[in-house]
């Protein structure tokens, strides 16, 4: 296959990018480095089936030659990135999707949209099926990455019913591992960052609220399956073993050893009280369950940030 991945420069899209490589196929990475990291890719810039164009997805997007599939992964993902940059997360969730969904029927491409838990905001079921639709405030400050994504998710079905695209949505549950950013803001890399540093570990609020926390290798190993074998249905991929973030905060402190102290910050707006995948729907129709546990996988990604935090 000859696939687009947009966003290749980030956290995912990079990690995705060398999984579809290590399988034969070619790639054509997509990025303006809004959030991403050029170094996630340094590796693959010589790779024969590694093609890398620089461009704002919002924008028409043209790309040279067959395309078998589109992944459509661009987007700030962090809520420090999302609410730095607003007014980019709407527009590439609204009109970035819109764009790669007219290249994929253009190229007659199946599509896959990087959808997320936050789709359901601030859950009133717990844990989260596919069938509940959410508790979204559109007005407050995470309103334009949850809107934003919730609208890619309606037109990725209108693709799909008017233009019969055969199209893929995978909703994205807490991902950590390698290639995260030191300062994304995101709680892993947040609390591993000021472990090893020694500074303090900021829980936001009392820590009391809960994540579930999927490995980066478990969910593209999930996102393939997906592409492959799923159907149109929107389907979670996370990892359903739930933690609160002072859970987090106390079992990072004891991985790296450290002797920081964990200090209470204010509990950003809106944020979800508790989050868990019901990954029933995967387990049925891909086979696929989450396989490295919050330490194993801890442990991995505090190397990797040992090596490039001083
Ligand atoms: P990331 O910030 O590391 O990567 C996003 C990439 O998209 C960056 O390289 C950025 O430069 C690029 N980008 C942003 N706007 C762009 C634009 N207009 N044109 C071209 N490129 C653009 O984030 P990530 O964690 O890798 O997330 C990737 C995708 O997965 C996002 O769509 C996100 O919403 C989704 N997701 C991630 C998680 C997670 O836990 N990591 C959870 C739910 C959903
Ligand atoms: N959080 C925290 N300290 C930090 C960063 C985040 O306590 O330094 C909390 C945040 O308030 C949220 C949880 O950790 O309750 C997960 O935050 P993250 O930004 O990783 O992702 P979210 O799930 O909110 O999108």
């Amino acid at each position: 296959m000859r696939v687009l991945v947009t966003g290749a420069a980030g956290f995912l899209g990079s990690h995705l990018c060398d999984r579809l490589l290590a399988e034969g196929h070619r790639v054509v990475g997509m990025d303006n480095f809004l959030t991403g990291n050029p170094v996630n890719i340094a590796h693959l810039r010589k790779h024969p089936s590694f093609q890398f164009v620089l461009h704002d997805v919002a924008n028409f997007v043209e790309v040279q030659g067959p395309l078998d599939g589109v992944l459509h992964f661009a987007s700030p993902a962090s809520p420090v990135d999302y609410l730095d940059y607003p007014i980019q997360t709407l527009k590439v969730g609204s009109l970035g999707t819109h764009k790669a969904l007219g290249l994929s029927r253009a190229k007659g491409a199946r599509f896959l949209l990087a959808s997320t838990s936050e789709v359901y905001g601030d859950p009133l079921v717990h844990p989260q099926p596919e069938s509940y639709w959410g508790n979204v405030n559109p007005v407050g400050p995470r309103g334009v990455y949850d809107e934003a994504k919730r609208f890619a998710e309606a037109l990725t079905m209108a693709y799909h019913r008017y233009h019969k695209l055969d199209t893929r949505i995978v909703r994205i549950f807490n991902t950590y591992g390698p290639r995260m950013r030191p300062k994304d803001g995101r709680v892993v890399s947040n609390f591993i960052v000021q472990a090893i540093k020694g500074d303090p570990l900021t829980v936001y609020g009392d820590g009391s609220q809960t994540r579930s926390f999927c490995y980066v290798d478990d969910l593209i190993e999930g996102i393939v399956r997906l592409f492959e074998r799923g159907g149109s249905d929107p389907t979670n991929i996370g990892n359903p073993h739930e933690f609160t973030v002072r859970q987090l905060a106390e079992l990072v402190l004891r991985l790296t050893s450290s002797r920081s102290a964990i200090v209470e910050q204010p509990l950003p707006t809106d944020d979800p009280k508790v989050r868990q995948p019901d990954i029933r729907h995967a387990r049925e129709t891909l086979d696929w369950e989450p396989q490295v546990p919050l330490e194993d996988g801890l442990r991995r990604t505090i190397e990797y940030f040992r090596g490039i935090v001083v």
